[in-house]
This record gives C-alpha cells, sequence and structure tokens, in this order.
C-alpha cells in the first residue's frame, strides 16, 4: 500500500496563519499544531486543509477548555470532588487577596522581631474549634493519615489494627489498605465485614500492635446484623495497652448537620474526642467547607511529635491555605458562619441550609425570564446531594429548572451548555436537562438564564453525534 506524498501535509506556518487568534500562548499552538501534523505522517490519506484546520481547532479547544476556570454548579451536589469541592464565601476570598498580595508574618514573630513559628493562631484556634487539646495542619486528610501511620509504625511494632468493617475505598484512588502498606505500616484486620467485637480487637493487640485505627464509614452504611463496638469501650482497652488510638474521620462536620438541614448526623471531630479518640484527621474542604487541608486534632503530646516528624516538613501547607482555614476556623468560633450575612460566610453550609421555598422563588424568576425562549422551560424537583463522600443516606429536597430543548438531543444541549462561558454544568434526568439551584449562587442566576438563552438560540446546529 502506498503512503500518501508527505508534501501534501500542510506546513506549520501555513496552518498557524490559517488558525488566526486563539487565545493560548503561541508555543502551546505551536505544539499542539506539530503534534496533529505529525499524526497524519501515518494517516492512509492526507484529509484536505479545511478538515486538517478543524481537527487542529478541535484539539485547541479541548486543551484550552482543560484550563482551570470558575463554572456554575447545578447538579446539587454541594461537595463536588470533580468541581473543586468548598467554594470561599466573601470574607476567605478577602484573606487570600490581601495575603497573597503582600509579604505577611509566615513565620515571623512581630513581638519578638524574630523567627516564629507557622500557623500558631491557627492551631491554637483549630484546637478550640475541635475541643482538642492541640490540632495542626497538612496538605489533605490523606496525607494527614499516612503522616500519623508512619509516625506510629516507625518502631519495631508495625501492626495497625482495624475491623474489616472499615477497609473501604473513598473517590478514586484512596484505599485504606493501600494507604496502609504505603505507609509502611503492617494491616491487622479484625472481625468481619459486618461484626467486629471489643474480643476481636483485644485478640488483635499484642506485641506488634502499634496503634488502633478506626476509620468513618463516610460513603456509604451498613444495615441489618451489624455490630461493632463504640470508641469508649475501645479507647478503654487502647489505653489499657499503652497504644494511640487514632479515627480518620474524613468529612469532619463542625456544625450538627441534622439540625442544619435535617439529614442524618455526622460526627464532629470534638465530638470524637470526647468518646475517647486520641488523635482525629479530617478534610478542610468537605463538611468544614474551607480549602484543601488535612486536619489533625487530638492529645497535645501526639500533636506535637507528629510535627518533629521530618516528613511533616513535606505535607505542610502554603500560606493561602493556612490564611483561608484561619478565616474559616475563625468564622466558626464566632458564630459567624450561622448567623452572618450568607455571601460573607461559608457557601457549603449555606448551600446545606438554603430552604426550598427560597429556591423556588429563584427558580420561578429563572423560569419566567426564559418564558419566550424556544423550549419548555418548567420547574422540578430535585434531589441535592452532600456529595465529596459525606452523608451517604442524605438528600436535600431540592428545586430545579428543567429545561427540554426542541430540535436538539439533550446530550448536545449540555455539551453545548459546558463549552458556555462559564461554563454551566446540570444532569439529565426523565428526559430533562435539569439545573439545581441549591448549588448555583444567586448572583449566578442572571448568567444561568443568558447562557440557556445563547445555546438555545444556537440552533439545532449540533445534531446527536451519537458519542
Ligand atoms: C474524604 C476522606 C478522606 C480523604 O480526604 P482528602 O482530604 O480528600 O485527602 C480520607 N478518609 C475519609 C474517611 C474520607 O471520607
Amino acid at each position: 500500500m502506498s503512503r500518501p506524498s508527505l508534501r501534501a501535509i500542510p506546513a506549520v506556518e501555513k496552518v498557524l496563519q490559517a488558525l488566526g487568534e486563539t487565545e493560548l500562548a503561541r508555543p502551546v499552538v505551536v505544539s499542539v499544531v506539530r503534534r496533529e501534523l505529525a499524526a497524519l505522517r501515518t494517516a492512509k490519506t492526507i484529509p484536505p486543509i479545511e478538515k486538517v484546520l478543524g481537527q487542529i481547532r478541535d484539539a485547541l479547544g479541548a486543551l484550552r477548555s482543560s484550563r482551570i476556570q470558575p463554572v456554575i454548579n447545578g447538579t446539587g451536589i454541594i461537595i463536588h470532588t470533580n468541581l473543586g469541592r468548598a467554594p470561599f464565601g466573601r470574607d476567605v476570598v478577602a484573606t487570600l487577596s490581601a495575603i497573597a498580595s503582600c509579604y505577611n508574618n509566615l513565620e515571623y514573630d512581630l513581638q519578638s522581631g524574630g523567627r516564629g513559628s507557622r500557623a500558631t493562631y491557627l492551631e491554637h484556634n483549630l484546637a478550640l474549634l475541635c475541643g482538642a487539646e492541640a490540632a495542626t495542619v497538612v496538605n489533605n486528610c490523606a496525607a494527614a493519615l499516612v503522616l500519623i501511620l508512619r509516625h506510629f509504625t516507625s518502631g519495631n511494632r508495625k501492626e495497625v489494627i482495624i475491623s474489616r468493617g472499615e477497609l473501604i475505598q473513598i473517590g478514586g484512588g484512596f484505599r485504606i489498605p493501600e494507604i496502609l502498606e504505603a505507609s509502611g505500616a503492617k494491616l491487622r484486620e479484625i472481625g468481619t465485614t459486618n461484626q467486629t467485637s471489643l474480643r476481636d480487637y483485644e485478640k488483635a493487640a499484642g506485641p506488634s500492635t502499634a496503634m488502633i485505627l478506626r476509620v468513618h464509614r463516610s460513603n456509604f452504611f451498613m444495615d441489618g446484623f451489624v455490630e461493632s463496638p463504640g470508641p469508649e469501650e475501645i479507647a478503654l482497652l487502647a489505653r489499657r495497652k499503652k497504644l494511640p488510638f487514632v479515627e480518620d474521620l474524613g468529612s469532619g462536620a463542625i456544625v450538627a448537620t441534622e439540625k442544619l438541614a435535617g439529614i442524618e448526623h455526622e460526627p464532629t471531630p470534638a465530638e470524637v474526642l470526647r468518646r475517647g479518640i486520641d488523635l482525629v484527621c479530617f478534610s478542610g474542604d468537605k463538611l468544614l467547607g474551607g480549602p484543601q487541608a488535612g486536619l489533625i486534632a487530638g492529645k497535645a503530646k501526639w500533636v506535637a511529635t507528629l510535627k518533629r516528624e521530618p516528613f511533616f516538613r513535606a505535607l505542610r501547607c502554603d500560606k493561602l491555605i493556612l490564611a483561608a482555614l484561619q478565616t474559616t476556623v475563625d468564622l466558626y468560633l464566632s458564630g459567624a458562619v450561622l448567623t452572618e450575612e450568607r455571601a460573607a460566610t461559608v457557601p457549603t453550609i449555606d448551600m446545606l441550609r438554603a430552604g426550598e421555598q427560597e429556591l423556588r422563588i429563584r427558580a420561578e424568576k429563572i423560569v419566567s425570564a426564559l418564558a419566550d425562549a424556544p423550549f419548555a422551560a418548567s420547574l422540578g424537583r430535585g434531589k441535592g446531594q452532600i456529595g465529596g463522600g459525606t452523608l451517604p443516606r442524605s438528600v436535600l429536597p431540592s428545586v430545579t429548572v428543567d429545561l427540554q430543548p426542541a430540535n436538539i438531543h439533550l446530550k448536545d444541549f449540555a455539551a453545548r451548555l459546558r463549552q458556555s462561558a462559564p461554563p454551566l454544568i446540570g444532569y439529565v434526568a426523565n428526559g430533562r436537562f435539569k439545573l439545581d439551584l441549591r448549588t448555583i449562587f444567586p448572583h449566578q442566576d442572571a448568567a444561568v438564564i443568558r447562557i440557556v438563552r445563547e445555546a438555545a438560540a444556537d440552533g439545532p446546529r449540533l445534531q446527536h453525534s451519537g458519542k
């Protein structure tokens, strides 16, 4: 079989000229063009130049859309890991902007004029918020757990006792047994998936035991013939055997979720510490609604030894994370999270609290603003989820704007909305494209109307691609 002449492949310079302005830096465009043209060398036939340009534009478009950018979340999933988990409120954004643009006293003691330690204020207040003797912060909850495991299994004792009912997987790639292994710990699994007794813990605790680990089943639940001892009982055993007792709590709600939104109760760090846990770790960007971070709270002597670990240095947070977390923690301590004007505080908590009535009023406004659009828009019901692998049993009854565009497949309509500026993300259910108002900020309502109108006005250009 004969190859087409390579001379049929257009020159890079010619393609660049034909592409014109692309919003991407020139070296980036050149690299994409070269890659696409190189792929033609092995093609059976060289397509016409217009087709080649089309493919290159698609490749550039795909690259451009992968830049981190704001999107409107109409999924109703509050802690959406794919959409960046917790958005920040006005106070946190103001702190970030102030700290980012100047020097600051990150490691400078303003009293003595000498070197200071990082995060002193944050650690003090975080401990207070968790009802703990001490607290500290690393990059994320996974890192916190690895730090803890490495520290307690660094000596001769390598075994970590954990119930088989807690050997869980969180999201993509976080599996407790693998985290243990990667930390150099030896897994000592006890009990069965649904039944673990105090006796199982007692039998397993021996000369090779380094610590006892409890992992909160944050993203699923078990029902039926299920039994495991409470932390108080395990804590007594741990004390008797002089073993550290640690809980990976995952979500880390600070306020009572059942009072906030009538959903199930999520254990708080303060509560598990009161029940006898020595050290607890949880995420900064799940139910706390702060930046990505791994928070560790508990016994002062353990927190201090963790901070002395050389590995702690590799996991430390940067100034922006510390600043955002500091403001978030203070918003909780001052009570502002539940009392103040909402836009200023913690959006995650606001979205949990938002009542159906206020969502309906906004949805009605959007629907009536779309009354003359060439498709049906109506009010619908949604089942908002908390997301982020938290509170799996809870759904928040919510209000949606339901769209039924004519002459365009729903999948293509959704794709078009994802390509708008800013991208608008919703979901398809019952033959409609749905936008859940719970996770859309009120200040975004006008943009939603504009984007949906524009997408509909585009006409039935994109037919269902079957992809
Ligand atoms: C989410 C979760 C983690 C991981 O937290 P990151 O902050 O995303 O690293 C660990 N353990 C549990 C129980 C979780 O729910």
